[in-house]
């Protein structure tokens, strides 16, 4: 079977490594408890910050959120690797832009995610994935965001919400912890 993965805060836990980040570089100690329960995606609002602050925020430190040492989720890695195992294909969908196609391709294998060639898809908007989950004929797709997730109801495939807080209106099948993949399939 054919499995695509959204990358951030999907397979990796991006967000909270961008808080941890924020909280660092702005000399602020924001409880991790606040951030759990915040039911939107920005994380600006935590430390204070407008919207327009938040997006510079972002944008100044995006090379060190993204290429530091942001933690995978628990098993995602060993799971994507089982699934390779059993035969299975896995592709990765990520929306980074452009100028980050090729570190994000080298990060995840540097990380120890398997990534065949041609495997990798990089760079198209949040309404545009849809259209590259049916070429490639995916019979499951994982996402986290609800602007992706909802522009996928209307297929014929598995959809999974990553579980997040900020997702938990979305009524989709969800995962929790990637253990639980292995359980969806088929003997
Ligand atoms: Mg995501």
């Amino acid at each position: 079977m054919r499995f695509g993965f959204d990358i951030d805060d999907t397979l990796i836990n991006l967000r909270e490594h961008a808080f941890h980040v924020y909280n660092r570089k702005l000399n602020k100690q924001i409880g991790l408890e606040q951030f759990q329960d915040l039911n939107k995606i920005p994380i600006h609002d935590l430390f204070g910050m407008t919207m327009e602050e938040g997006k510079l925020m972002w944008n100044t430190h995006r090379e060190e959120i993204y290429y530091s040492a942001c933690p995978p989720f628990p098993n995602a890695i060993e799971v994507l690797h089982e699934l390779v195992r059993r035969g299975h294909e896995v592709y990765y969908i990520t929306a980074r832009t452009s100028e980050h196609c090729e570190r994000t391709s080298s990060w995840l294998v540097q990380a120890g995610f398997p990534v065949k060639e041609g495997h990798f898809f990089c760079g198209m908007s949040d309404t545009q994935k849809v259209h590259i989950i049916q070429e490639l004929e995916l019979d499951y797709y994982f996402d986290d965001k609800p602007a992706v997730l909802e522009t996928l109801t209307e297929l014929s495939i598995n959809i999974y919400a990553k579980d997040s807080s900020y997702n938990r209106h979305i009524d989709i099948p969800r995962i929790g912890c990637w253990n639980e993949l292995i359980r969806l399939l088929p003997e």
